[in-house]
């Protein structure tokens, strides 16, 4: 592939983007995507994804990754572990940076609703939003909690929220400038945005080069690090207040990408490099595999 990219970046608008890396669908369809790097705002996308509607037959993972698998097997049980201990790290998380033990939350992006699950038995008031069908239907028969559509979010009042959060889904976003604007008037003056992402700076990144899970394009339309998050949310009204290692996601992200590059025993593997890029991140957090960021309003 020729290392001119033809457009301009979707962020910021600039010309001249280059080639960053050609990575591969791993997960679903084996194609390839280039990722370019804009010379001016740093942003590393995906170039020329599927559209918003052909995505959906590329992004059915969530439901597979909350059901599928042995129930008695390893990966599992350990999935299920972590994801218990995560929700109560997430919960303190917030309500130590809100300084609340209950408010109005809203969580972008849903996907089967264990979160807003787990935050609704806090005393929190939750307002979810999924755009997919079978996860809002899986919510409502697992936890009767009833998520909204994406269309619905212009029926919330204004300046309501004390809490917006976005698991793993601020990189899946077409338009992210116009989230972060509905999500600044959502939120009260002192409210706080919650963001997590993965963090292509990170060690285990460096380690697999384009075989590291946490690209996985085309479904990740954009690629932060520290910088180019903070410096995109910033232009929106925000301010950085806090930023910490997701630890559970160097293994996972870890053992995905042994899977990726065809090796054997990528459990064993990929703990192992996972512990390693655990290591590294304790005492540098922006290398770290994925990273959970916490603004406010300027
Ligand atoms: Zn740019």
């Amino acid at each position: 592939m020729n290392s001119k990219i033809n457009g301009n970046c979707p962020i910021c608008g600039a010309a001249g983007s280059q080639l960053y890396a050609v990575c591969t669908d791993f997960a679903i369809s084996h194609e390839q995507y280039a990722l370019v790097r804009c010379p001016d705002c740093g942003m590393v996308y995906t170039y020329q994804p599927p559209g918003e509607i052909e995505m959906t037959s590329y992004d059915k993972l969530s439901l597979k990754l909350e059901l599928g698998g042995d129930p008695k097997g390893l990966v599992h049980k350990l999935y299920w572990h972590t994801r218990a201990i995560m929700l109560r790290r997430k919960a303190a998380l917030i309500e130590r940076l809100s300084y609340r033990k209950g408010g109005n939350l809203l969580n972008y992006g849903a996907k089967t609703g264990f979160f807003s699950s787990f935050m609704e038995d806090r005393d929190w008031n939750v307002t979810s939003v999924e755009k997919y069908h079978e996860e809002r239907v899986f919510s409502l028969e697992m936890f009767h909690h009833r998520m909204i559509e994406v269309s619905d979010m212009n029926t919330l009042k204004p300046q309501t929220f004390d809490v917006v959060t976005m698991w793993h889904v601020f990189e899946h976003n077409q338009n992210p400038g116009a989230l972060l604007d509905t999500f600044y008037n959502l939120l009260r003056p002192d409210g706080l945005l919650v963001i997590a992402c993965p963090n292509y700076s990170s060690y285990d990144a460096g380690y697999y080069g384009p075989y590291w899970a946490g690209y996985d394009v085309p479904r990740h339309l954009w690629h932060f690090t520290p910088v180019t998050m903070n410096s995109l949310v910033g232009k929106h009204g925000f301010v950085l207040m806090h930023h910490e290692a997701l630890p559970y996601d160097s293994f996972y992200i870890s053992i995905l990408s042994e899977q990726n590059k065809g090796r054997h025993f990528p459990f064993i593997r990929g703990m192992y490099r996972g512990l390693v890029s655990w290591y590294i991140s304790k005492n540098n957090r922006g290398r770290s595999s994925s990273l959970v960021y916490v603004f406010r309003k300027k």
